[in-house]
């Protein structure tokens, strides 16, 4: 995005004539960010040759699945919905690995029926749930056991899930034991050691920790893996001032590490492919002027893009014109929602303001509309995906028929 003429540009669109068309508020992808997160991730990792499966649950817009299958990602589900979402983007089951610690029956029985490649388990109950499935269908079936490799991936709390208080995975003793039971089992062929230590990781040293953990257990284990699937969590840079994960480092561990024990790598991100490649536009409904602060009144609110209520994430909010005039205020941009929770952001020294004003709050790709809900009966915004500088609609505007 960039100002052209002090208008906010997308891929050579003006933003503003997407916001009046379409009625805010919008949620706006660019192809080309998501091509050019693609293309960074396959270089930086290009000497490991692995195999990147989307992570589903970070946007679950089946025309943009259909994008990135389209540059040969598969994909990570948590559950059957994401699941038949991701067959529905036309992604081979093949290339689809299932991660979650409570799959249902219902769940784990499709999961073989579609033949994916990995049902990852996360417990010893889960594993002989599988095993039961697979022998009533008198089938084979190829899974991973996800280990809690107890590392701390320095990130916000609520996304860490690799430390041991976390109710991901297995422990390295529980591990031990999974692989011994399983490496038995005539119905499972054990395929993969699966690891996910949490989301929006600005450094490679969590990742170097992790490696150093599993080169460990693997050694205990005594068994080759076809498959080391090292999770996703690569952050990104949401304050817009070049804080960036290193990608290289993190691959030239990954390099040394499969030396040694000559797996498949597979990686599952998710918010390093989408973040940056959406935004939300919104429009200004009032201005309020509060006790010290005044309050910018968006028509988008929690129930539309969550993370800042949900762990006080911060975005960028930018406006879609910027005025030449110098004058500075200080704004709490808020939604209409009745929770004190429904406030996006606190900015000082922000432009001046006006009522009907658009906004665009940036970096919504990952965890935008896949945690939204229909909190206070409000209807979820249009989806529209800029390709190749052409404008297409990708999820309708939900009407208000619907919800009621
Ligand atoms: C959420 C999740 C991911 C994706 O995390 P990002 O931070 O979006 O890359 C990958 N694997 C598993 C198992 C997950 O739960």
């Amino acid at each position: 995005m960039i100002y052209k003429k002090n208008k906010l540009n997308i891929d050579g669109i003006n933003i503003d004539f997407l916001a009046r068309k379409f009625n805010t508020p919008i949620y706006c992808y660019s192809l080309k960010k998501i091509k050019e997160n693609i293309l960074n991730f396959t270089n930086n990792f290009n000497k490991i040759n692995p195999l990147i499966c989307f992570a589903v649950k970070a946007n679950t817009n089946v025309k943009i699945l259909k994008e990135i299958k389209n540059f040969n990602l598969g994909a990570d589900v948590v559950s059957i919905g994401e699941l038949m979402k991701a067959i529905k983007a036309g992604i081979k089951p093949k290339k689809i690995v299932f991660s979650g610690v409570g799959k249902t029956k219902t769940e784990i029985e499709y999961a073989i029926q579609k033949k994916i490649l990995l049902i990852n388990a996360e417990s010893k109950s889960e594993i002989l749930e599988i095993e039961k499935i697979a022998k009533i269908k008198k089938r084979i079936v190829d899974v991973g056991i996800r280990l809690n490799p107890n590392t701390d991936a320095k990130t916000i709390r609520q996304i860490s899930t690799g430390k041991k208080e976390n109710k991901f995975g297995v422990n390295e003793k529980i591990f031990l034991q999974l692989v011994n039971y399983v490496r038995s089992s005539k119905y499972l062929n054990l395929k993969c050691l699966s690891v996910h230590i949490g989301s929006q990781i600005l450094s490679h040293k969590p990742y170097q920790k992790m490696l150093i953990v599993l080169d460990k257990i693997i050694e205990k284990s005594k068994y080759k893996f076809d498959y080391i699937d090292l999770g996703g969590g690569m952050g990104i840079d949401y304050s817009h001032n070049n804080t960036k994960i290193n990608l290289k480092k993190y691959s030239s561990y990954v390099e040394k590490f499969i030396k040694k024990n000559n797996s498949k790598i597979i990686f599952e991100p998710g918010r390093s492919i989408i973040g940056n490649a959406g935004i939300l536009i919104t429009k200004i409904i009032y201005i309020k002027e509060g006790f010290k602060k005044n309050f910018i009144i968006l028509d988008a609110a929690m129930n539309d893009f969550m993370r800042p209520a949900l762990y006080a994430a911060q975005h960028k909010i930018l406006p879609l014109k910027k005025t030449r005039n110098r004058s500075k205020k200080s704004y709490e941009f808020v939604g209409p929602i009745c929770e004190s929770t429904d406030k996006f952001a606190t900015i000082k020294n922000f432009q001046k303001l006006n009522e009907k004003d658009f906004l665009a709050i940036c970096d919504v790709g990952a965890y935008g509309t896949s945690l939204s809900s229909n909190y206070n009966v409000r209807p979820k915004p249009v989806e529209i995906l800029i390709k190749a500088s052409k404008v297409y609609i990708i999820n309708k505007r939900q009407k208000l028929s619907e919800l009621i």
